[in-house]
């Protein structure tokens, strides 16, 4: 139809949407969730209280609860405030938009998360990817001269970066956040699995927030994200933040599990167990190359050309993890396996090793 072809604004026409595969009955080890399920008790305990939630009343606007049960677990100091949001994907783009004057951009290292760029078109504003080094660390003189080129009102640095799995050198973050004239969002949505903690920044900083989400450490399926910092900038975001965007469902289950936490904790521990173990046996395979990882996944290179070949085969045997070989010219030959249970890391390998065997 010719009038979608004339209204609908041309950037948005050449984007394809973010692609989730189906991945019904496979092993599901490419999207870094959680793969533990909560004890049966808690469970129970939990299905209980929802039962009582009244939902045909609109939600808390301002999940102060939830607020509060975040602050305790994670240690965030009182002279900072929290923004909420549905997923950290929204509070990206409440950032974005709060940035998006004419002719603003956006910059991120890359290959980073893609949501960084698709979120820059949605809202209008430019996106700038500066190439990591060929080992994945930061190239501080392409992103200084590049933040000195384009002047970007927003950097999102991710720490552990999505998907390469990488931390990188603190003094290289530094130079860039001093470099800049905007604002610079760390994003720790895997500092579950990590001991590296930008917290600190925000004092030293009066131009640095943190953004972090509960999806990896076993809530995906709830939608909260939350954006940690000064209240100067956290009061004009809110402005744009829509009223009850966090539902009733998920703040009290986000309650519940923040009550929980402990048993949250036991799980991530053993995914960071479980990871060492994950990236030895992906290093015996032939081939294979491991990158390091701080998060709940490991990126590896195959041999030349395989990797495409050697994921459709693990598909076939219904495991699916991510293949990037083709999504970024650094990650050629690349495949990006979230860590599982135990037994499905196990299972991978067994499948993988046969695979790469038989080629
Ligand atoms: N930041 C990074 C670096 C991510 O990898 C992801 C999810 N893949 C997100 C943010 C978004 O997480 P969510 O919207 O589930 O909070």
């Amino acid at each position: 139809m010719s009038r979608i072809k004339k209204l609908i604004r041309q950037e948005i026409q050449d984007l394809s949407a973010y692609p989730v595969p189906n991945s019904e009955g496979m092993i599901k080890l490419d999207a870094m969730e959680n793969p533990y399920t909560w004890p049966a008790v808690a469970k129970e305990t939990w299905a209980e209280m929802l039962k009582t939630l009244p939902i045909n009343r609109y939600p808390d606007p301002q999940a102060s609860h939830v607020k509060e049960g975040l602050r305790d677990v994670m240690g965030i100091n009182k002279k900072y405030d929290i923004l909420l949001g549905n997923g950290s994907d929204e509070i990206i783009q409440l950032l974005a938009m709060a940035l998006a004057k004419p002719g603003a951009t956006i910059l991120a290292p890359e290959p980073g998360f893609v949501m960084y760029s698709m979120i820059a078109t949605f809202c209008g504003l430019n996106y700038v990817g500066v190439p990591l080094t060929a080992d994945f660390e930061l190239n501080e003189s392409a992103m200084l001269t590049a933040i000195n080129e384009h002047q970007p009102e927003l950097i999102f640095l991710a720490q552990p970066n999505n998907p390469t799995g990488n931390l990188w050198s603190q003094e290289s973050i530094y130079k860039i956040i001093e470099a800049s004239q905007g604002l610079v969002v760390l994003d720790e949505a895997y500092t579950a699995f990590t001991d590296a903690d930008h917290l600190n920044l925000l004092d030293k900083y009066e131009h640095v927030l943190v953004m972090r989400t509960l999806s990896k450490v076993g809530l995906a399926g709830l939608r909260l994200g939350l954006l940690i910092g000064r209240s100067e900038w956290l009061d004009e975001l809110e402005k744009l933040r829509l009223p009850y965007n966090i539902n009733i469902l998920t703040q009290a289950s986000a309650l519940f599990a923040l009550d929980h936490y402990q048993m949250l904790l036991v799980q991530t521990e053993q995914l960071r167990v479980d990871r060492v173990v994950l990236m030895n046996d992906l290093e015996a395979i032939n081939g294979f190359k491991v990158f390091p990882s701080e998060a709940n996944f490991v990126l590896v290179r195959t041999a030349t050309g395989m990797a495409r070949s050697y994921f459709n085969a693990l598909k076939e045997k219904n495991i699916l993890i991510k293949c990037l070989d083709g999504s970024h010219h650094l990650l050629k030959d690349c495949l990006r396996i979230t860590v599982g249970t135990t037994e499905q890391n196990q299972m991978l390998i067994d499948a993988l090793s046969d695979i790469v065997n038989s080629k």
